[in-house]
């Protein structure tokens, strides 16, 4: 990013967070595709009736769960819950909304107050950050139009799809706060089981209001908003342009005009896509077909007592009990899939779990990852599993295999799975423990390099990690790093 020194940059986000209820809001239409299908098979308008299509006389009932995730997600964000709730209608005209108006909440909405705590990186340093949330409220997403060349299509697969909305306070002041508020929050709805984080799908994408004032001031400039983001990668680059373009053209004489933007990930800027003179007027009022929502305090307390250790509480927890790095503890728990193949590794380990936690994060965290990002697939697309790890590990605590040589049987393992005794046996990975083969190399390399060994005999010390080196060398780098120290240390004063 480049340096602005005299000015000050202002961001709120405003999360859509798809819910992952079996059914849709308002009606009983499936909100996913049936096990064994992707969304991408379904056909279209398959998940529709009456309800979410629109059709006259048809009524919304008010999904249970939707309340519930809803209040999961609020707790989790340390937010008040309304126990009051309404429903309003946001009323415009597009193709992919045929009632005219969208069900969504208003100034009652069910959760407001909160905040959460992000860590980031600030001139190379860790920081860390209370930002706010504004409020959270639960709505029905629209369709989606398809464009042909002479007409449209409507699917409306995705309408009455329930939807909360987590809107933040204009708190974060960098592309780096934004990036991790983002992250933060979506390992937390993850983590909460209510939803299920596909973010290619959109399941999980944001809206960037982004302004920038003079250093000092107290007025915020006129922001723009970036529509509908689903990469946190995508998030930050869209923030990082739009602060150089309203800089510079505020610079060069030229005036920010409120206005909505898209992000083109081809060409790397925003454009523009309406600017808010044409918006509307949503005309919200509170919707006449449902009734208020009224938590009562024994469905609250439930809630929040049914809330899973969250993945700040779990990092800290690493932390302090396996004696993980702050670094490590955050990669581990920044996805529930990492987490629960972590906790499984340890769960397998029984009794040695806990001295050999810190083994299985640096595999985890390092080389796994690596893996993961190299081949751009998450962990369960690949062969690995807890088991291998395990095994690996306890290998390697037993000297059986060098830390080395572990990474590489599970480099093999996650491309081809199978035993990690077999992997270690077919690719030659064991280390070499045998006393008398180890003195065997020793001899050998001493007979070879007579002038050395005069050299340390009289004195020379530090000429003994050439004899370690040239009989690891010697024996393909497998033999027993501590054992082959005392050999070599005994044999040359002998
Ligand atoms: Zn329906």
């Amino acid at each position: 990013m480049a340096l602005h020194p005299d000015w000050e940059v202002v961001i709120g986000l405003e999360i859509h967070t798809q819910l992952s209820t079996e059914t849709k809001i308002f009606c009983g239409c499936l909100s996913k595709a049936p096990a064994g299908m992707t969304v991408a098979e379904l056909g279209p308008n398959a998940n529709t009736c009456p309800v979410c299509t629109a059709q006259p006389g048809a009524l919304p009932v008010l999904n249970r769960k939707v309340v519930e995730y809803a209040m999961r997600a609020g707790y989790a964000l340390n937010c008040e819950i309304r126990r009051h709730n309404v429903f309003s209608r946001k009323n415009y005209f597009y193709p992919d909304l045929p009632k005219g108006y969208q069900i969504s909440q208003f100034d009652l909405p069910i959760c407001e107050k909160g905040f959460i705590d992000i860590e980031f990186k600030k001139d190379g340093k860790e920081s860390a950050k209370r930002i706010g949330v504004t409020r959270i409220h639960m709505e029905e997403d629209a369709g989606k139009n398809l464009h042909m060349d002479e007409f449209s299509l409507v699917n409306l697969n995705r309408a009455c799809i329930p939807l909360i909305e987590i809107v933040s306070e204009p708190d974060m002041r960098s592309s780096e706060e934004a990036g991790a508020y983002m992250r933060t929050v979506y390992g937390i709805v993850t983590a909460l089981g209510i939803c299920d984080g596909n973010m290619q799908e959109g399941n999980f994408r944001c809206d960037a209001n982004v302004s920038v004032m003079k250093k000092g001031s107290t007025k915020f400039g006129t922001r723009a908003e970036i529509k509908n983001v689903n990469s946190f990668r995508f998030v930050e680059k869209a923030i990082e342009y739009e602060i150089d373009r309203q800089i510079a053209l505020i610079e060069s004489g030229g005036k920010i005009v409120q206005e909505t933007r898209l992000w083109d990930s081809a060409k790397n800027q925003t454009f523009s896509m309406r600017s808010k003179e044409e918006a509307h007027d949503y005309r919200y009022f509170p919707e006449p077909d449902l009734i208020p929502v009224n938590i009562d305090e024994a469905w609250a307390a439930r809630v929040k007592a049914s809330l899973p250790e969250l993945p700040t509480q779990k990092k800290a927890r690493y932390v302090s009990e396996f004696g993980l790095s702050n670094y490590d503890a955050g990669v581990l728990t920044s996805s529930p899939a990492l987490t629960v193949f972590f906790e499984e590794t340890l769960r397998l380990l029984g009794s040695d779990a806990k001295r050999l936690a810190k083994t299985v994060s640096n595999n985890l965290a390092g080389e796994i990852s690596r893996l993961m990002n190299e081949d751009q697939i998450e962990l369960s697309a690949s062969r690995l599993l807890p088991e291998h790890v395990a095994d690996a590990v306890r290998l390697v605590a037993s000297s059986g295999i060098s830390s080395t040589g572990a990474k590489t049987a599970l480099g093999v393992a996650w491309k081809s799975g199978g035993k990690i005794s077999a992997i270690v046996e077919n690719e030659g990975l064991a280390q070499v423990s045998d006393t008398g083969a180890l003195e065997k190399a020793v001899d050998e390399i001493i007979a070879a390099n007579p002038g050395q060994t005069a050299e340390y005999r009289a004195g020379k010390e530090k000429l003994l990690g050439f004899f370690v080196g040239q009989t690891m060398k010697a024996t393909g780098g497998k033999a027993n790093p501590a054992m082959l120290q005392e050999i070599v240390k005994k044999k040359l004063s002998g």
